[in-house]
């Protein structure tokens, strides 16, 4: 469907590809190849490369042999704002050898491939150096199913334990969680605990080949709740290959069940959420061939769902049906939706995977322009129908593909290639599953750093905050920090509990937008901390603008509290009305409304005074209950505007 918008497709691992690409496009414009046309010839002929204005007649996946040849990258961005996976990301291995029918990474990513532990432990302690991330995450498609995992994570642990790093393993299936895992993943902090029965009762999930039984859940569940976990998160789907009305029921009662292993009923503090989807037929899996359900059977199902669970403590969340509808079409398309996008587009469609964003009412008016019935692309279609992808070569022979689909239909299940190669066609004398069974003896245990025992130290410091930084919110400049110190390698202390964080303290935040020459914050610190030698070592880890001025110690007791602030605010030419301070200094009280609630700014304001006609000086008091921004006190007491205000600095603050 997008084979219209792009010049080339890379199908399959990227690593060599790219390279290949690089050298073709170099080697082209050495010879005096210019065109684009002819370039594109030449990449056509590399493994992987997929140029739709070409006829190719089949386009054969780029495979990565060994992915510890491509050593995972340890130096990640790291935002200053918050974002979605915001932590250190190590990937541990590719590919699955579970064969869930629906899942198309689980097929399009074969033969697993493991990194070697020692490469994982070098990146993840390496990448942590780096980023000063607090969190790392093990990524592949099923994370417990790392052959050595128990060990990995111990070992993992252990290293970065001091540092109260957490880990996340993102994608852990039920029958790989065991009580060694729960205790390393909770050795520092419990994020919420998500599991994937995706159906509600053990002969569907024999169907998508999730050989899971509802005792196991059960039990992972009781050993989640029991580990201290308050949350655990469900994921289902409705509309899945012969589901009966009682299989969309038993997903109810499962949920139940599950709640109940949360002891006391499940109604004090344990909560559980469950998540359904509509199952999307994808190409290259054993239901390829299968129908979606139309969206008023998908909202009919999980409503359903939802009644039944009424009353219960259970929170039932649920994708967009519609939403699921357009995934759905995209997802088993050709190249005539290309205009349908065209047109969508045309039409305003952006953003669509954001519920917010999307409008169904465009997409429709777009098929109808084009001539299409979206309803057809979500029908069951014939085995001897050719496929629009049938020319992408995924490694899985289709025969394979349909003889899953045969073992679907009649309940059969088939078994995790760990154990016993299915003869999908993917592996052959060269290319073969990399599995580390066995964890060798690794040096990286032997270089962790023996804990700092001595006693906490508090230390001042005193940071700007300019530049752009001045954008930053007090939550992301804590973040911000909070890495740089890691990063800088200074032995933080920190807080005791199940969600460990650092013991920094800082002063009267910042307004956004806000600039400033004096924020003041205090560290807790392992021992003694070289003040100059750290000063240098924090500030070369700080994003721009932020920059320690001064460090020094203070009583391990004292706090932070800030009495006044001193600043500078700069204006527009022409317009202060100096009459305007005058009036302000001559009343007793001058009120503010500040959240419905009346402030005195005589008593919050303890000098004001206009330097120049473009700067003014202001001192505010720091009255708990009390505290107004010092953009709106200037504002009311000089009539100003928004646009009159050109950049505000605190210069001082009395602590
Ligand atoms: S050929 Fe065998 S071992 Fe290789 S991916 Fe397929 S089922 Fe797994």
């Amino acid at each position: 469907p997008v084979a219209r918008f792009f010049d080339l497709i890379v199908i399959g691992d990227g690593e060599e590809v790219l390279l290949k690409i690089c050298k073709a496009v170099r080697e082209a414009k050495a010879a005096g190849i210019h065109k684009k046309e002819s370039i594109l010839r030449e990449l056509a002929k590399v493994e992987g490369i997929y140029v739709p204005s070409l006829k190719q007649e089949k386009v054969k996946k780029a495979l990565v042999k060994d992915i510890d040849q491509y050593p995972f990258p340890d130096s990640q961005v790291v935002p200053f704002t918050e974002i979605v996976h915001d932590r250190l990301s190590i990937e541990i291995f590719r590919g699955c050898g579970r064969g869930c029918r629906f899942c198309q990474a689980g097929f399009i990513y074969r033969p697993i491939r493991e990194r070697s532990p020692d490469s994982i432990l070098e990146k993840a302690i390496m990448g942590l150096k780096k980023t000063g991330y607090e969190e790392i995450s093990l990524l592949s498609l099923s994370s417990g199913d790392y052959s050595c995992i128990d060990i990995l994570i111990k070992r993992l642990m252990d290293i970065v334990e001091d540092k109260k790093v957490a880990l996340s393993l993102p994608s852990l299936r039920i029958d790989s969680m065991n009580p060694l895992i729960v205790e390393q993943i909770k050795r520092v902090r419990k994020t919420g605990f998500t599991l994937a029965p995706e159906a509600g009762n053990e002969a569907l999930r024999r169907v998508i080949n999730k050989d899971i039984s509802d005792e196991e859940i059960l039990r992972t569940s009781k050993l989640v709740y029991e580990s201290g976990w308050n949350l655990i998160k469900l994921y289902f789907m409705v509309g899945l290959p012969t589901e009966k009305e009682k299989d969309v029921a038993d997903i109810a009662k499962l949920s139940r069940e599950v709640l109940k292993c949360s002891g006391k009923g499940g109604r004090r503090r344990n909560k559980l959420n469950i998540s359904v989807a509509t199952f999307v037929p994808k190409s290259h899996t054993p239901f390829m061939w299968e129908e979606q359900i139309s969206v008023e059977e998908a909202k009919e199902k999980i409503f359903s769902i939802k009644d039944a669970l009424k009353g219960s403590a259970i929170k039932v969340k649920w994708n967009d049906p519609e939403l699921s509808w357009l995934e759905g079409i995209f997802s088993r398309g050709d190249r005539r939706l290309c205009d349908v996008i065209v047109s969508a587009w045309n039409m305003g469609a952006r953003f669509d995977s954001w519920s917010e964003h999307f409008n169904k009412q465009i997409w429709e008016k777009a098929f109808y322009e084009n001539g299409i019935d979206p309803s057809e692309y979500l029908k069951r279609r014939s085995i001897e129908q050719k496929l629009p992808w049938d020319h992408i070569d995924a490694g899985v022979k289709k025969e394979f593909l349909l003889a899953e689909l045969k073992k679907a239909l009649r309940g059969e299940l088939t078994e995790d290639c760990r154990k016993k190669c299915n003869n999908c066609g993917v592996c052959n004398k060269k290319v073969k599953p990399v599995l580390w069974k066995d964890l060798p003896i690794s040096r990286i245990e032997i270089e962790k750093k023996k804990e700092n025992q001595s006693p906490a130290k508090r230390y001042r410091m005193i940071y700007t905050k300019i530049d752009v930084a001045k954008f930053l919110s007090q939550l992301e400049v804590m973040r911000a920090i909070a890495r740089a110190l890691r990063r800088a390698d200074i032995d933080l202390v920190y807080s005791q509990g199940f969600h460990p964080v650092p013991k920094i303290s800082f002063s009267h935040a910042l307004p956004v937008g806000v600039e400033s020459v004096y924020e003041v914050m205090d560290v807790q610190v392992k021992g003694e901390l070289d003040q100059v030698y750290a000063k240098s070592k924090i500030n070369r880890e700080l994003p721009r603008g932020i920059r320690i001025l001064s460090i020094y110690e203070v009583p391990k007791k004292s706090r932070i509290s800030p009495r006044e602030s001193h600043y500078l605010v700069v204006v527009k030419e022409g317009a202060v009305d100096q009459s305007l301070l005058k009036r302000f200094e001559e009343q007793k009280e001058f009120y503010i409304k500040k959240r419905g609630k009346e402030v005195d700014l005589r008593k919050i304001v303890k000098s004001i005074s206009i330097e120049t006609d473009e700067r003014i000086n202001i001192v505010v008091r720091h009255i708990p209950g009390s505290e107004v921004k010092v953009l709106d006190i200037v504002k009311k007491i000089l009539n100003l505007k928004d646009e009159d205000i050109i950049k505000i600095i605190r210069m001082r603050q009395v602590i």
